[in-house]
């Protein structure tokens, strides 16, 4: 069958001033992603290449350029699916990885666990001679300056709904030539997380979810509330129902606002291999391989909103 891909550089407020190098870093992620699967490669390497290079890229909260907790350090969760197995790896909280999508990876296909968190994750990224970054070679000064002015914020709590502080996480789900679906997220999560603080993304069906039957979902959002409904597998499981990818996730993200009030965005690919994205916060950066093989790469905006 016809390859297809769809990946997402973030959903909240996004500032104007990032919008050139995200909709590159998007597009650029799309282009890693399509190569593989235009081979004849799988959905699982193509999406684990595309998340991979956003990891890379410091302008996205993930890898390199990630937020800062209240302790001024970078914890990083991410998780990848294989539709065709139901296969996962996930890895939460983790220090000193640049590629953490690629750690979920080595956890899924070398270890009998789906999810390791912490020092025991990094230890095991040793293991497999992963290289260890320090904390300075993830930070970037945009994320000093906002930890500083967190800082300055007395009685700051990570808010509940949509705040002017943007979040981000990037994420990708793709169908391959055989019919096989996966999805992958990786996030350094909210800014000034509590320590130990993990969010929706590493969740399996919460940040991401693949079923060669039901498609895959990969979100960004408030994690605290994506994770309440579950979010990715509400989404495939109303796929399975015959939704397709935009119906799906349409209905995912008014599913998250009724029932949570939270702000979120969701990316979609159904086994016909559409592909469908929503999201009720300002903005989302967002990136597919249409029909006739062009690439759209987009910060795509509300329907009436500014900016
Ligand atoms: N969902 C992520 C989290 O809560 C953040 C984001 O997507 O912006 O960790």
């Amino acid at each position: 069958m016809k390859p297809a891909l769809i990946v997402h550089g973030d959903a909240w407020e996004i500032e104007a001033e990032t919008y050139t190098e995200r909709i590159a870093g998007v597009r650029a992620a799309v282009e890693a992603g399509w190569a593989i699967l235009a081979r004849g490669g799988s959905a699982l390497d193509a999406v684990e290449q595309a998340v991979a290079l956003m990891e890379d890229d410091p302008v996205f909260n993930a890898g390199v350029g990630s937020a800062l907790n209240r302790d001024g350090e970078i914890e990083l969760d991410a998780i990848i699916m294989d539709g065709r197995t139901l296969a996962l790896g996930a890895v939460a909280a983790v220090r000193g990885i640049t590629n953490p999508v690629r750690l979920a990876r080595l956890i899924m296909e070398d270890t009998e666990h789906s999810l390791l968190v912490g020092e025991g994750a990094r230890r095991f990224a040793e293991m497999k001679g992963m290289r260890l970054a320090a904390q300075a070679e993830l930070t970037v000064p945009r994320e000093v300056e906002r930890f500083r002015r967190f800082q300055m914020q007395a009685g700051y709590r990570v808010p509940a709904g949509l705040t002017p502080n943007p979040m981000d996480t990037v994420g990708a789900v793709a169908i391959d030539v055989q019919g096989n679906v996966a999805a992958a997220t990786s996030t350094g999560g909210v800014h000034f997380k509590m320590p130990g603080r993990v969010g929706d993304s590493p969740l399996v069906g919460s940040g991401a979810y693949a079923d060669n039957r039901a498609g895959a979902a990969a979100t960004t959002g408030h994690g605290e509330s994506i994770m309440r409904v579950v979010l990715s597998k509400t989404a495939t499981d109303a796929v399975e129902r015959g939704f397709s990818a935009q119906e799906a996730a349409d209905y995912a993200i008014a599913l998250l606002h009724e029932r949570t009030g939270g702000y979120g965005g969701i990316i979609v690919v159904d086994p016909q291999g559409r592909v469908g994205y929503a999201y009720n916060t300002p903005h989302m950066a967002v990136g597919w391989v249409r029909d006739d093989g062009t690439i759209h790469a987009q910060v795509e905006r509300q329907p009436g909103g500014e900016g």
